[in-house]
């Protein structure tokens, strides 16, 4: 009896989407062979789930996000396919394309080698600040919510960096729960607590949107007591002590600095691509994949190897964009495992298409917010009922734990198969 392993190396939205995708999709349509099984293995440090798109809230407050609303452990959401799903809290460290294996340290510390018919990889992305990333378990993460919050309470000072939509949510977040929320018709506090500032290194915030909905987010901000300083990045930040609620120096590209009580560097994101070959990688350290297929076809990965997530290069990113992906990145696993199992002609490749019309949706403190979906703007109000109220968690958390998204596989035309699909080895 053999088992042949699909092999999902992150459990956040690309993982446990692709790993429900694999269940429903792609293992019944395997041949059914009596002295073959197949599997789905999904490799994660933690063993929950954690809702990163409320992470601006939650890091300012447990009253208004609490982590039981954030955090759900991932293999109760697969018990329907037991024993084809198997769940490894463990970090790969290692992958061995040459005989298919990728060694896993799990959160025990033992060493495991994990062999694989075609290997997933969906390892996202950490942020600089340790408040929007989840590295190891929730507790660990819960202790750093909770001593950012001790902090906030004395802090007279917040410097921010960082104009994109993480910055801008977690500004509004912490200007509101500092400065209380504004009247009605306020445009700022009468008696704000504490200097909040958001260093943006463009001249506008929110690059993905138009210029005029970045003004109106610098509105909302100052209502809450933000002010906003453009095109200028931080340069450095260091702490100037060692001791507990020492202060931050924040150098900025102008030749200014700032001293800070708290500093939050919300300045972009690094690849979790560490364990990974060197030239699987782009110039920015995503895995460097087929823009259509997104399979990896560095000739040194041998085959089946395919990118999904924020960790690809072919994304700009964002959790819509994998409802996208998923299905195509599966579909082309699927036919290459069939083609491979089988001996049979490759049935065609499915190819991936982003949306790249304006879209983003952006919450602004509990009251206010910006964004566009599908290239048209959103009033404020649209974006509470959407998306400011609780961070979209309870229309969808839920649900991408279960993989509602992807019950149905949706239609799709093959086109002839190019490139590497996976024939080749194993
Ligand atoms: C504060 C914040 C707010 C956001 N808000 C939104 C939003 O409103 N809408 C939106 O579309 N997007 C939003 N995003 C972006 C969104 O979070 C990402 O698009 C999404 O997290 C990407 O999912 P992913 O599964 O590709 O990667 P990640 O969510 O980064 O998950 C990767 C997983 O892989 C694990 N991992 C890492 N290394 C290894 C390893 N070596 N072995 C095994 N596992 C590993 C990680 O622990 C993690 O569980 C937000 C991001 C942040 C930081």
């Amino acid at each position: 009896m053999s088992t042949e392993t699909i092999l999902i190396l992150g459990g956040s939205f690309a993982g446990i989407s692709a790993a429900h995708f694999v269940l429903k999709h792609v293992l019944p349509q395997l041949p059914k062979k009596e002295e073959v099984t197949y599997n789905v293995t999904l490799v994660n440090p933690s063993k929950d789930f954690w809702w990163r798109v409320a992470a601006p809230r939650e890091s300012v407050s447990k009253q208004m996000m609490p982590s039981d609303k954030t955090f759900y452990p991932i293999e109760p959401a697969f018990t329907y396919a037991f024993p084809k799903f198997k769940f490894v809290q463990g970090t790969a460290t290692h992958v061995d394309s040459a005989g298919q294996t990728v060694s896993v340290e799990t959160a025990s510390g033992e060493q495991q080698s994990i062999p694989y018919a075609a290997l997933v990889i969906a390892t996202g992305f950490t942020t600089p600040s340790p408040l929007f990333t989840q590295t190891t378990d929730r507790e660990a993460l819960e202790k750093v919510h909770t001593a950012f919050q001790e902090g906030l309470k004395s802090a007279k000072t917040v410097v921010i960096g960082g104009g994109g939509p993480v910055g801008v949510e977690t500004a509004g977040e912490v200007a509101e729960i500092l400065n209380g929320r504004p009247g009605f018709m306020a445009s700022a506090p009468k008696n704000p607590k504490a200097k909040v500032t958001l260093i943006c290194g463009d001249k506008k915030l929110l690059p993905l949107l138009r210029p005029a909905i970045g003004q109106t987010a610098e509105q909302f901000l100052k209502r809450l007591g933000c002010d906003v300083t453009y095109n200028t990045r931080v340069a450095s930040s260091s702490k100037l002590g060692e001791e507990e609620g020492a202060k931050t120096k924040v150098e900025l590209s102008n030749g200014e600095s700032m001293e800070a009580d708290i500093y939050i560097d919300a300045t972009g994101t690094r690849p979790n691509t560490g364990f990974l070959p060197k030239e699987w990688l782009d110039s920015r350290n995503r895995v460097a994949c087929n823009e259509k297929t997104l399979r990896v076809e560095h000739e040194s990965a041998g085959a089946r190897i395919y990118a999904i997530g924020d960790v690809g290069s072919y994304t700009q990113g964002g959790v819509m964009d994998q409802a996208i992906a998923i299905p195509v990145a599966m579909t082309n696993l699927k036919n290459d495992l069939l083609a491979h199992l089988t001996g049979e002609p490759h049935k065609g490749d499915r190819h991936y298409t982003a949306n790249l019309k304006e879209q983003q949706v952006c919450p602004i403190g509990t009251q206010k917010g910006v964004g566009a979906f599908n290239g048209f703007r959103l009033p404020s109000q649209m974006v509470w009922a959407i998306k400011g109220r609780d961070y979209l968690i309870s229309q969808l958390a839920e649900g991408t734990l279960r993989g509602d998204q992807f019950k149905k596989d949706p239609k799709w035309t093959p086109v002839q198969q190019t490139g590497k699909a996976g024939l080749s080895s194993g």
